[in-house]
C-alpha cells in the first residue's frame, strides 16, 4: 500500500480522471497498473465465499484491509468498495445463474461493480426515479434512462463493469414500492458493448481520481436481480448498508492518515522558545482530539463489521438476530458520525500544519477536500439521522436501543466511570423523549435527529474507550482519559437540541 497505492493519492488529485470523446474514461497515471496488482494479490476477494473464489474470511477482516486501502488512497478505494457492495447484493439476492455468471470475476476484481440510483430528479428521494425497464422476449429487459453521479461508472482499470441499476417496470406502483433492480454489464457475454455510455464526468471538490459519471442507458440489456420485480429498494438496501459501513470507514481512514501527517509535522516544526510545536498545549490538544476520536471510530466501525458477521454466521437464530439488530442500529451511526468526524479531524490536521496545511504540496488539504463527500453520498448524514430515529429506534418498540443503553450503563458502573454513567443517562432521556414524542409527530423526532445521532456516537465512543482503557497500554489509557473527561460530557449538552421539537425550528419560518 505505502509503496504503490499511497503515492498515487497526490497524482490522482492533480491529474484526475479524464473523459474522452468516445465515452471512455482514463484514470490517472499508475492507476491501471496498481489495480492490476491489487487484483493479482487477491485483496478484493478476502471476505467472500470460496465457492466464488473468495478467501472466506470474516467481514471484519475485509473491513480492516479496506481501512488500510482507504487511508492510502480514498479515490482509488472506491472501485473495490463499490464492487464489494455489488457482490454482497448479488450474493444475497441474485439467482443462482446470476451468481455463477457474475460473481467469480467480480470477487477476483477482474470486473468492478457500480451502484446506479441517482437521477437528476431523484437524489435523497430515490422513489422519484424515472429510468424504465421493458421486458424482452428472451427473459431479459431493456433499460432506458439517465443516471447521474455514478462513481466508477466508466473507467479503464477492469475488463468489464457490472452496473446495478434501479428502474421501473411497466405498471409499477409509484414511489419506492415500484422500484426494481437490474444487472446491466458494460460488455455482454458475446463480447459486444451494451447500450450504456458515459456521457460526461463531474469536476469536483475532491476524490478527483474517482470518475463521477453521467450514464446514458439507451435500451441496454439487463437482467432483473433475483427475477422478481418491485423488490429493488430492499435489494439495494443490502448494497447500501454494506456501502454505508465502508463510507463510515473512510472517515476513520482519512482521520488516521491526516493524524499521521499532523503528528509527524508537529514533531519537526519549531516555533516558540525553540520548541517543536508538539510541545505546546494547544497543539497537543488538537492531536489528542484527533487521536482519541480515531480510537473511538475504529472500535465502532469494527464492532459494526463484527455485528454483520454475527448476523450471518451466528451459532443460532437468537445470536444471528442479535447481530442483525446491532448491525442495523449501528450502520447509520457509523456512516454519519464517522464521516462528520472525518471532516472535522482532517480540518484539525490542517490547522496543526499552520500555513503549510493550506499549501497543496503538504498533501493535508487534500484529505479535507476528499473526505467532504462522505457526509453526502450513500444517503446524506441528515438522511442517516432520520433512518436512526424513524427506522432503527422503533425496532422492538425501542427495546434494541434501551437494552444497549442498559449494557453501557452496567459497564460504566462496573468500571466506575461517572462521565459515562452521566452521558448514557442523557442519551436515555433523549431516547425516551423521541419514543414518546416522535411517534405522535415525526417532525419532532426529525428536528432532533442529527443531534441525537451525534449524541449516540459520542456515547458509544466513550463506552468503547472506557473498555480499551482497562486493557490497553498507557498511551491508550491517556487517549481514553482525554475523551472521557473532555469529549463525552458534550453528549449531555446535545439534549436540549434533541428534545426541542419542530416548533423551535418552525417558529423562525413562521415569523419570516
Ligand atoms: C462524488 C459523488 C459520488 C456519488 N456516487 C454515487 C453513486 O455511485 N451512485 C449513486 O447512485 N449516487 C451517487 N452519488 C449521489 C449521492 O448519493 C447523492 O448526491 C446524495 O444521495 C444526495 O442526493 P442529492 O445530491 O440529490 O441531494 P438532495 O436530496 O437534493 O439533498 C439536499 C439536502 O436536503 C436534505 N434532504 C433531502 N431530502 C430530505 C428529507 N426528506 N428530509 C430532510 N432532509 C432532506 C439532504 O440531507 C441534503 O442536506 C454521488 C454523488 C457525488 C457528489
Amino acid at each position: 500500500m505505502s509503496d504503490l497505492i499511497a503515492p498515487l493519492n497526490r497524482i490522482g488529485d492533480i491529474e484526475g480522471s479524464r473523459h474522452n470523446d468516445d465515452g471512455t474514461v482514463t484514470t490517472p497515471a499508475g492507476f491501471v497498473d496498481a489495480y492490476r496488482q491489487y487484483v493479482a494479490a487477491g485483496w478484493g476477494g478476502v471476505p467472500f465465499p470460496p465457492t466464488y473464489g473468495g478467501g472466506g474470511f470474516p467481514w471484519l477482516v475485509g473491513v480492516a484491509m479496506q481501512e488500510i486501502l482507504t487511508s492510502a488512497n480514498m479515490a482509488f478505494s472506491m472501485a473495490p468498495l463499490l464492487t464489494q457492495g455489488a457482490i454482497d447484493m448479488l450474493l444475497t439476492h441474485g439467482s443462482e445463474a446470476q451468481r455463477e455468471t457474475f460473481l467469480p470475476k467480480m470477487v477476483s476484481g477482474e470486473w468492478t461493480g457500480t451502484m446506479n440510483l441517482t437521477e437528476p430528479e431523484a437524489g435523497s428521494d430515490v422513489g422519484a426515479l424515472r429510468t424504465k425497464a421493458v421486458p424482452a422476449d428472451d427473459g431479459s429487459w431493456r433499460i432506458s434512462g439517465t443516471k447521474i453521479f455514478i462513481s466508477f461508472g466508466e473507467h479503464d482499470m477492469a475488463d468489464n463493469i457490472v452496473h446495478l441499476v434501479l428502474a421501473r417496470v411497466p405498471d409499477a406502483p409509484p414511489g419506492t414500492k415500484g422500484i426494481s433492480c437490474f444487472i446491466v454489464p458494460k460488455v455482454l457475454e458475446d463480447g459486444k458493448r451494451n447500450a450504456v455510455t458515459c456521457i460526461g464526468i463531474e469536476h469536483k471538490m475532491g476524490i478527483h481520481a474517482s470518475p463521477t459519471c453521467t450514464m446514458e442507458y439507451d435500451g441496454a440489456v439487463g437482467w432483473l436481480v433475483g427475477g422478481e420485480p418491485n423488490r429493488g429498494m430492499s435489494q439495494m438496501f443490502t448494497m447500501m448498508n454494506n456501502a454505508r459501513l465502508s463510507v463510515g470507514l473512510s472517515g476513520l481512514a482519512i482521520g488516521e492518515r491526516a493524524y499521521q501527517a499532523a503528528v509527524s509535522y508537529a514533531g519537526e516544526r519549531v516555533q516558540g522558545q525553540g520548541k517543536a510545536i508538539v510541545e505546546h498545549p494547544d497543539v497537543r490538544r488538537m492531536l489528542l482530539h484527533i487521536r482519541s476520536h480515531i480510537d473511538a471510530m475504529r472500535a465502532l466501525v469494527y464492532t459494526n463489521a463484527w455485528a454483520i458477521d454475527l448476523a450471518k454466521h451466528g451459532r443460532d437464530d437468537a445470536e444471528r438476530t442479535r447481530g442483525q439488530e446491532l448491525a442495523d442500529l449501528l450502520t447509520p451511526i457509523t456512516k454519519a458520525w464517522c464521516t462528520d468526524l472525518g471532516s472535522e479531524l482532517a480540518r484539525l490536521a490542517t490547522q496543526v500544519h499552520g500555513g503549510m496545511g493550506y499549501i497543496a504540496e503538504t498533501g493535508v488539504e487534500q484529505h479535507e477536500r476528499d473526505i467532504r463527500i462522505a457526509a453526502i453520498y450513500e444517503g446524506t448524514n441528515g438522511i442517516q439521522a432520520m433512518d436512526l430515529v424513524a427506522r432503527k429506534l422503533p425496532m422492538r418498540s425501542g427495546a434494541v436501543v434501551l437494552e444497549l443503553l442498559d449494557r453501557i450503563d452496567a459497564d460504566a458502573d462496573a468500571a466506575d466511570r461517572p462521565q459515562l454513567t452521566d452521558a448514557v443517562a442523557a442519551l436515555r432521556e433523549a431516547t425516551e423523549w423521541l419514543l414518546a414524542k416522535g411517534l405522535s409527530d415525526p417532525r419532532n423526532a426529525f428536528a432532533g435527529s442529527t443531534p441525537y445521532l451525534r449524541m449516540f456516537g459520542t456515547v458509544l465512543g466513550g463506552w468503547f474507550l472506557a473498555r480499551q482503557a482497562a486493557v490497553g497500554d498507557d498511551a491508550r489509557a491517556a487517549s481514553a482519559r482525554y475523551y472521557l473527561e473532555q469529549v463525552l460530557p458534550t453528549a449531555r449538552g446535545l439534549l436540549p437540541a434533541v428534545t426541542a421539537g419542530a416548533d423551535s425550528l418552525d417558529a423562525y419560518w413562521a415569523a419570516k
